[in-house]
């Protein structure tokens, strides 16, 4: 999915309609600043806002996905390639998320294992510390991958305005979690809440 491309033609589709930002915004409920995201190509609009937008516009979902109007003749070659996109996005994030816990779990039988034979095994003081240290880096390190790995698995969904956003690294280390939310702030409503970890669209 080329998001530049598709956030260009957004914008020139929503000009030949004489509308401006905020009009199309409100026509969709959300607001502009979403509106202007997709069109700097920051962000596609989510599933359930492709038909409204696209009737809006008087496009199809084809020729907003593809960033371009596709001819008959290219029609169904389009469609075939824009749904194996997204499936593909889909399965990297169910794969990253996989990851991210294969990750999680290896650190922590590291760390436990490496603390067990530094605290109760008969070896030199200055061995038992090297020992610590290096289980505190492999903490350190592997809790940072997983994060890494699962930041970029999936979107957050707003619990005010439903919107969906990846957050900084920053705001996801920062939140409070749960095993399935985090409390983040919106990119959308600017709105702070328990965001719900989605890991398809
Ligand atoms: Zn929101």
């Amino acid at each position: 999915m080329d998001q530049i491309k598709i956030g260009k033609f957004i914008a020139e589709i929503r000009k030949e309609q004489n509308f401006t930002q905020r009009q199309l915004a409100d026509i969709l409920s959300i607001s502009d600043k979403t509106v202007s995201k997709w069109e700097c190509g920051k962000g596609l609009p989510e599933v359930s806002l492709m038909i409204p937008l696209c009737d809006a516009l008087q496009i199809t979902v084809n020729d907003l996905l593809t960033g371009e109007r596709v001819s008959e003749v290219d029609y169904q070659k389009k469609a075939e390639e824009n749904m194996m996109n997204l499936i593909k996005e889909n399965e990297e994030n169910k794969k990253r998320m996989a990851l991210s816990i294969i990750c999680g779990v290896i650190t922590i039988i590291a760390v436990c294992s490496l603390v067990v034979i530094a605290s109760y095994i008969a070896i030199p003081t200055i061995a038992r510390i090297a020992l610590i240290v290096f289980a505190i880096i492999t903490a350190v390190a592997g809790i940072g991958a997983a994060a890494m790995l699962e930041v970029k698995a999936g979107y957050y969904e707003c619990p005010h305005c439903k919107a969906l956003f990846v957050p900084t690294m920053g705001e996801y280390v920062k939140g409070y979690h749960t095993l399935t939310k985090r409390k983040l702030k919106c990119h959308e409503c600017g709105k702070t809440g328990m965001c719900k970890h989605r890991i398809i669209r």
